[in-house]
């Protein structure tokens, strides 16, 4: 992983989450803040506003699509920027760069959570990032059968401001006094995630989904480029079908975040994507029951395809207001297409969307 994304060194773990997990426990002290993107996988959304508050890790928002209000969320407790380079599920494509400066000039890491492209798609410390976390149990395992986390250290942070990061900068009494950015260098930030945070916390990988996870690392090429020109065809065919109000996918020529994908994903926009349906919620119920190559499930990452309507489900608790915002309206339906022969999943749609017509 370290060499697939360019950085110095790399630290498997559990889970996604337990990846970032890691990351911020390697960062902050209670009452500190970091700077996240609103536009954030639903459950990294609940894992910061929730679970981080109560180890006194404070979440500010901002919005990938207004820079200066990343600027504006600065603090000097602020220790880090988080975003999503490809954010799930709406096909936001993060401006990497120009969130990376407004990161330099605050004197912070910038760590960006690369699932949705994997790098494969998308390099983002070539683009100025610090840290790159992924969730393993979706495009680098690739087939729905493990779970699995990593954070990529790229070396580039100076952790030897005074105070700033005691995890690196300050003497470690449990290893003899010793300083880990002074003794590990430029891949102090792994080795922390690993000797303090990985030992004490305990989030370790199972050795059989480390086995089945770098198996499909092999194959990582093959599946991403494939899910990329299957979902552009099926965007593509979808945008123009009677039944469909909107597609939001970024490798759309007229989509609104298509010249920043041209810029950061230029051989692909990835699998994942949502669409709204004229027929509004019952319509999205009714074509999710009516499919029959694509599974009914929340995951993504999949060799196969799968399909979700949230309002009806992950979302299913919230008001319709709260929907509405989390971009999981009632028309709303997600596909993370599959790398099946694209005219079986199209001929799926057409067939599933006549139904309800
Ligand atoms: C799934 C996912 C996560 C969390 O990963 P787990 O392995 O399920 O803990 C984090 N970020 C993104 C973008 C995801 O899709």
């Amino acid at each position: 992983m370290a060499a697939l994304e360019g950085g110095t060194a790399a630290l498997a773990v559990a889970s996604g989450h337990a990846a970032q997990m890691l990351a911020f426990h390697t960062l902050m002290k209670p009452g500190d803040e970091f700077v996240a993107s609103k536009k954030l996988y639903g459950g990294s959304i609940n894992q910061f506003n929730h679970s981080f508050k109560n180890f006194g890790w404070n979440v500010v928002w901002a919005d990938p699509d207004d820079i200066s209000s990343f600027e504006q969320a600065v603090s000097p407790r602020t220790k880090a920027i988080f975003i999503e380079s490809l954010a799930n599920p709406g096909g936001v494509v993060t401006d990497i760069e120009a969130i990376s400066k407004v990161a330099k000039r605050a004197g912070v890491p910038l760590i960006v959570d690369n699932t949705l492209a994997s790098p494969y798609l998308c390099r983002p410390i070539e683009h100025g990032a610090d840290i790159v976390i992924h969730s393993l149990t979706k495009f680098l395992g690739g087939h729905g059968n493990s779970m699995g986390g990593v954070l990529v250290d790229a070396g580039s942070f100076d952790w030897s401001r005074e105070g700033r990061y005691p995890m690196l900068s300050e003497p470690r009494p449990e290893y003899g006094g010793m300083v880990l950015h002074e003794t590990f260098g430029n891949f102090a930030f792994a080795i922390a995630a690993r000797v303090l945070g990985l030992r004490d916390l305990g989030p370790a990988i199972s050795p059989m989904n480390a086995f089945l996870i770098l198996t499909g690392i092999e194959t990582l090429p093959l599946r991403m480029q494939r899910h990329s020109d299957n979902a552009l065809k099926a965007a593509s065919w979808l945008a123009d079908h009677e039944a469909v109000a909107w597609v939001s996918y970024a490798g759309l020529p007229g989509d609104r975040h298509h010249q920043l994908q041209q810029k950061y994903l230029p051989k692909g926009a990835g699998a994942v994507f949502t669409f709204g349906l004229k027929g509004g919620y019952d319509a999205g119920v009714a074509l999710v029951k009516n499919v029959e190559l694509f599974s009914h499930l929340a995951n993504i990452g999949d060799t196969r395809s799968l399909i979700i309507h949230p309002a009806s489900t992950t979302h299913r608790q919230l008001t319709d207001a709260q929907k509405v915002v989390a971009g999981a309206g009632p028309d709303v339906v997600r596909l993370s297409v599959g790398i099946e022969d694209i005219d079986d999943i199209i001929a799926d749609l057409d067939q599933a969307l006549a139904k309800g017509l």
